[in-house]
């Protein structure tokens, strides 16, 4: 059955490196980084398939692709690609993640790398002035906290226009959040919009998927985050990526309502992952009818479902009401950490 168009038009939890626009210009990057390609291979089904062991170390998985991503040339094409794909697929706002850490293997400094990316968007922009795509900088938490200071303050030299925010990624099992106390607190003392990909999963290497167990756990984490954005108070826009637990805790979604801290689920991201059981688990209406500005994003939509497939998924779980669906729509917008173009929505 074809996927119905969802007219979601902002997308805010978008790796770059995961990203279904990286995935159609694999062979391009190969050849660019001097890897002999195989006509008659599908890369796009080899480097996908790297990533779908769900017990896979997940800094490993990305490093295959990362590995084409070490010059500017290559960050430059993987931008402005970025950004034509999906204004053709109908996106007029978008946040992109790249993590620089991971793209400074060759000649590349953090700086340059981000710089490359601003290039390229902007580049990219000049064909589709109607939208508009920044870069959130993202950081590996598998880094020490002086380590992520640091590149936060690379961050302050960057364009800002277009470097509109950071964001703490990846194993959130390995380094729980307490890791990062510093960062979030320079972060928001430095009025950087900050989103911390928090509850999302906490389950160790080769352990049996089961949310029940883990649910106590990823309550605990989402408290710390949370516990750190009501003790530095700050000018900055914060947000929580995935955020499952958040509709088993009621302070906290208050907190979160009342505080319009804006929320980026990625239903198929956790499904797949097998993080949670069934979508119904998140609870998704009893967020949205808290007022919590929860939106939907496809996460790493190179080797998981698209945003449209997710939007199906998930109604078919929630059979949405359409009070519901124009508050999916919104959401995204109204937790936007960029503003440099008026749009209307
Ligand atoms: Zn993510």
């Amino acid at each position: 059955m074809p996927v119905p168009y969802w007219p979601q038009t902002a997308l805010l939890h978008d790796h770059g490196d995961g990203a279904k626009p990286l995935g159609d210009i694999l062979a391009q990057l190969q050849m660019m980084a001097d890897i002999r390609v195989d006509p008659r291979r599908d890369y796009t089904q080899i480097y996908r398939q790297r990533f779908l062991d769900v017990h896979s170390n997940i800094i490993e998985a990305f490093s295959h692709i990362n590995k084409l991503l070490q010059t500017w040339d290559a960050l430059y094409l993987a931008a402005w690609n970025h950004v034509v794909v999906r204004a053709k697929q109908g996106f007029r706002y978008n946040e992109i993640m790249f993590a620089p850490q991971y793209h400074c293997f060759g000649k590349l400094t953090p700086k340059r790398v981000v710089e490359a990316l601003v290039a390229g968007i902007k580049k990219a922009e000049e064909g589709y002035p109607d939208t508009e795509t920044n870069l959130l900088f993202a950081i590996g938490r598998e880094l020490k906290s002086h380590r992520a200071v640091k590149l936060l303050k690379v961050l302050e030299q960057c364009d800002r226009n277009y470097v509109v925010g950071a964001n703490i990624v990846c194993d959130e099992n390995k380094f729980p959040p307490e890791r990062h106390r510093k960062t979030i607190e320079y972060a928001l003392n430095a009025g950087i919009n900050l989103e911390v990909h928090v509850s999302e999963w906490v389950r160790r290497p080769k352990q049996a998927p089961d949310f029940q167990r883990d649910l106590l756990m990823l309550i605990k984490n989402l408290r710390v985050v949370l516990g750190l954005f009501k003790k530095f108070k700050s000018k900055a826009k914060r947000r929580l990526g995935h955020g499952i637990a958040l509709p088993y805790d009621s302070e906290s979604m208050k907190f979160i309502a009342d505080e319009q801290i804006g929320v980026t689920g990625c239903p198929g991201s956790n499904l797949q992952g097998r993080n949670i059981p069934d979508l119904k688990v998140l609870k998704i209406r009893e967020m949205l009818r808290r007022e919590v500005l929860w939106s939907m994003n496809p996460d790493d939509d190179f080797f998981q479902p698209e945003l449209n497939e997710v939007f199906q998924m998930c109604d078919d779980a929630y059979r949405f009401t359409d009070e519901e669906k124009q508050k999916l729509l919104q959401n995204p917008w109204l937790t936007r950490f960029g503003n440099r173009k008026e749009h209307i929505f």
